[in-house]
């Protein structure tokens, strides 16, 4: 494990603001084209500006060679990258698994992390909100407690910062996941926001196809993620198949139990055409047993989706564990038998706290 101390960390010395000033990541294009009107300065500036921070991936908008000197400074004063500094970074799986604690404006921080595949693929996993209100038992960030939503300019910065890194290599992101710490679905403004400055044509042309978003089961916003006019992939966190286990892992279940997820998700395949993904993490001694997985099976059966196993990431202090190499096997071949597609999904960087929110956790420990 290699840990680099980048800045010192000023916990709880500043207050905490609720809301970021407006970033030049927070606002549209055609938002931007405004804020040129309104300063002066003709439509096309706008795209210039878009094309330098999104396409030439500038970190800094004082870089960007097709404007005007006094633009670049006006800009960057008015409309200014956000705040978002590494304050540590981990590397494992041999350099492949990177990930960055980013301290924020009013001194709160989130955690990103990119996974470079040996195909080519590099995915980047973000985080929507500083900390998590729905309280999982199971997750690091649920049991850290919640600051606040992140704005889409703090969303997209994680990205670029890395997209940056990958450039440098000669590299590309091929894919962008919404897994980091939070719950995207409690900051959908913010989210679709980042997904639509991500997606812009004058600028990243990142797929929607290459975006998945994962979410606890807020099932209010998954009827309205189906309506949606770019096709995100949608993942939904079940890790149980009854009420009463979800119930007892998971806060949420008890405003919207199982029977009304899923069925949102049948609506959402039906409306998208697309296939849903569910994620499950493997607990030993609570939802891992084969009954469990036949329970699962008939649950999911007919549906257009695919099942996810997560064997349990260790959380520091919590006492859940996953279950064996073995269990697992027996689980998804229960699954499987059920005709419902289902993989184990290997963890990246296990070995340095790959799991949600445990960066944050160890930082503010360590700080
Ligand atoms: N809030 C969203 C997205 C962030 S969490 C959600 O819950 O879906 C991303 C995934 O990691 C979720 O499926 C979450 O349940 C899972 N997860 C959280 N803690 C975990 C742990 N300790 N081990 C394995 N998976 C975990
Ligand atoms: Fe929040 Fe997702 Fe963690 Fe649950 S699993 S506490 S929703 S981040």
């Amino acid at each position: 494990m290699e840990m680099i101390q980048l800045t010192p960390r000023s916990e709880g010395a500043t207050p905490r603001s609720p809301k970021p000033p407006t970033s030049v990541l927070d606002v549209s294009l055609e938002e931007l084209r405004t804020w040129c009107r309104e300063h002066d300065e003709p439509e096309y500036r706008a795209t210039q500006i878009w094309k330098g921070v999104y396409a030439d991936l500038c970190e800094d908008m004082r870089d960007i060679s097709t404007l005007p000197a006094e633009l670049r400074a006006r800009i960057t004063d008015g409309l200014p990258m956000p705040h978002i500094a590494p304050l540590h970074t981990w590397k494992a799986d041999g350099g492949a698994t990177h990930k960055v604690l980013f301290g924020l404006h009013d001194g709160t921080a989130v955690e990103s992390v990119l996974m470079r595949y040996e195909d080519g693929r590099a995915t980047v996993c973000v985080s929507s909100q500083a900390g998590c209100a729905m309280g999982c038992v199971f997750c690091a960030t649920g049991l850290g407690g919640f600051d606040r939503n992140l704005s889409a300019g703090e969303i997209v910065a994680q990205i670029l910062y890395f997209a940056r890194d990958l450039k440098q290599e000669g590299r590309r992101l091929t894919n962008v996941v919404y897994m980091g710490m939070g719950e995207p679905l409690a900051n959908p403004r913010a989210v679709w926001r980042s997904i639509e400055n991500l997606h812009e044509p004058k600028g990243m042309r990142f797929s929607a196809r290459r975006i998945t978003v994962s979410t606890v089961g807020i099932v209010p916003q998954i009827h309205r993620f189906a309506e949606a006019d770019l096709p995100v992939n949608l993942a939904i966190s079940l890790h149980a198949p009854t009420d009463e286990l979800r119930g007892a892992l998971m806060p949420v279940n008890h405003r919207w139990p199982i029977h009304e997820l899923v069925d949102a998700a049948r609506a959402y395949t039906e409306r998208s055409g697309r296939r849903i993904s569910f994620e499950y993490a493997l607990i030993a001694d609570s939802n891992s047993s084969v009954e469990h997985a036949r329970a699962l099976g008939s649950l999911l059966h007919g549906m257009l989706c695919h099942v996810n196993l997560i064997p349990l990431n260790n959380v520091p202090g919590s006492p859940l564990k996953p279950p064996t190499p073995e269990a697992i096997r027996a689980f998804q071949d229960t699954v499987l038998a059920a005709g419902v597609p289902c993989t184990v999904r290997l963890e990246r960087g296990a070995d340095i706290l790959a799991a949600c929110g445990q960066l944050r956790i160890e930082h503010a420990q360590t700080a």
